[in-house]
């Protein structure tokens, strides 16, 4: 099938690789001209493990524009290429939150319009982003203002994670196809036949539906362990070990019970404030989850708390944070909890030196409006020199290798505290570290 993919980051990116790997001619259009640019000549703007090799071994730089064939790939700044003749176009547009809380649809209403434009056959126009129940109609809506012909609508959130995403796109546990026609079914059906997992087929606004409250409870679940965490405190018990507990309970199941800094991401945090919000303009108050973010806010100004009491104060004390990307295995520091952190110590008059293995540094500043400046470098250990305390803030693998006595010795103090429960407590007490964590 010839598919256009509307909007090429993370999940859009992801999608056309993986859909042309499986047989499929794909275009993949993005009103980004740079981000495009750099994809004609095979480079990948985001870090995401097994992609760029896949994407070579697609081998798209010898493909024509617009005679794309079998299983290739191409990268387009024309929407008529990518549009005109598609059977199937996927709309991986983002779906960012407004200052209000609401979700900002401008993007997904001007990939609508752009297809109502350029559509010239009957296609199946799937949505992948993320959005309020109801927007599937709003975008078949958009569309048929500028399209007389035949179309219709899907939706088919992803449940792709970032750091792990060509493995879910190739080994999904379930695949959501909401529509409304027999005939847009079918279509989709068959495009993901090869697939060993469960297919349900909803109504447009169940599948919308679902993708919101599996990211909510899931978001609640690191909640409701930062929580346990926060009590196990109080108690001497160990959280690590009271999640392994829980976990092994099949009904509860062990993921998503790490206690630490709460979740971040471009997903969860506005997904959560989203679904709170679609409930109150439907005059709900979803009590619960204005806890979920409370508590996940809390998580982040506790941890400050704790170096504050350790450290006696802050100010002028200077903080090296590892870690700056939401998790590990990715480049994306949307909404990381390095940010909050970062935020919450430059108020007490902390100074930063932070590290990480993927993060564009430069990138970072420029997204984020930092009150002071902050040390970046490209050698953990570097940035530990002069400092009074090691922060935790992304649990990558490095990390957790890490020469804990090379630390201590460069450190000014040796002062660890650890926001994702890496170390082993023996381990770090016995070296002479004091060690802060979440609930042990
Ligand atoms: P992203 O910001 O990485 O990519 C969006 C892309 O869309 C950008 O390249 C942007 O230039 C492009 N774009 C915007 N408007 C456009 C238009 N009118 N025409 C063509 N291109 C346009 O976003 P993302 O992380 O890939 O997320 C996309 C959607 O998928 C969101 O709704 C998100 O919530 C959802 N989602 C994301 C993930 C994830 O892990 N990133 C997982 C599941 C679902």
């Amino acid at each position: 099938m010839k598919i256009a993919i509307i909007g090429t980051g993370y999940v859009g990116l992801v999608t056309g690789v993986c859909l042309a790997d499986l047989g499929n001619s794909v275009v993949c259009y993005d009103i980004d001209k740079e981000k495009i640019k750099r994809l004609q000549v095979g480079k990948i703007p985001i870090y995401e493990p097994g992609l760029k090799k896949l994407l070579e071994s697609l081998d798209s730089s010898k493909q024509k524009k617009g005679r794309i064939k079998p299983g290739k790939i191409i990268f387009t700044d024309d929407p008529k290429t990518a549009i005109e003749k598609s059977k199937l176009i996927f709309i991986a547009v983002g779906t960012p939150q407004k200052r209000n809380g609401e979700v900002d649809l401008s993007f997904a209403k001007s990939a609508a319009q752009t297809i109502g434009k350029f559509l010239n056959n009957y296609a199946v126009v799937v949505n992948k982003s993320t959005v309020p129940v109801g927007t599937g109609k709003l975008v078949k809506k958009i569309i048929s203002k500028k399209y007389h012909g035949d179309f219709d609508i899907v939706s088919n959130p992803e449940f792709l994670k970032e750091g792990s995403a060509i493995e879910d796109f190739a080994n999904p546990e379930r695949i959501i196809i909401g529509a409304e026609s027999q005939k847009a079914r079918k279509i989709i059906n068959r495009l993901y036949q090869s697939f060993n997992c469960p297919i349900l087929n909803t109504s447009l606004e169940t599948a919308e539906m679902i993708k919101y409250a599996s990211n909510a409870f899931l978001a609640t679940k690191i909640s409701f362990i930062n929580e346990i965490a926060n009590v196990c405190e109080r108690v001497d018990a160990d959280v690590k070990e009271v999640a392994t507990g829980m976990g092994l309970d099949s009904r509860i199941g062990k993921s998503f019970l790490e206690a630490g800094l709460g979740y971040g991401g471009s997903c969860f945090p506005k997904d959560i404030k989203a679904l709170h919000n679609i409930a109150l303009s439907n005059n709900y108050r979803f009590k619960l989850l204005k806890s979920v973010i409370q508590v996940n806010n809390d998580q982040r100004k506790l941890l400050v708390e704790k170096t504050k009491r350790i450290l006696k104060n802050l100010n002028d004390k200077k903080i090296c944070l590892w870690g700056l990307a939401f998790k590990p295995d990715t480049d994306d520091f949307r909404e990381s909890a390095a940010i909050d952190l970062i935020r919450l110590f430059q108020k007490e008059n902390a100074r930063i030196n932070a590290y990480d293995p993927q993060i564009n540094y430069e990138e970072f500043v420029n997204r984020n409006n930092f009150k002071n400046k902050i040390n970046f470098y490209s050698d953990k250990y570097t940035a530990l020199k002069n400092c009074d305390a090691l922060v935790i803030t992304t649990e990558w693998n490095e990390f957790k290798k890490a020469d804990l006595k090379k630390v201590k010795k460069i450190l000014k103090k040796p002062v660890v505290v650890d926001g994702r429960n890496i170390y082993n407590l023996e381990k770090v007490k016995k070296l002479g570290f004091k060690y802060l964590n979440i609930g042990r």
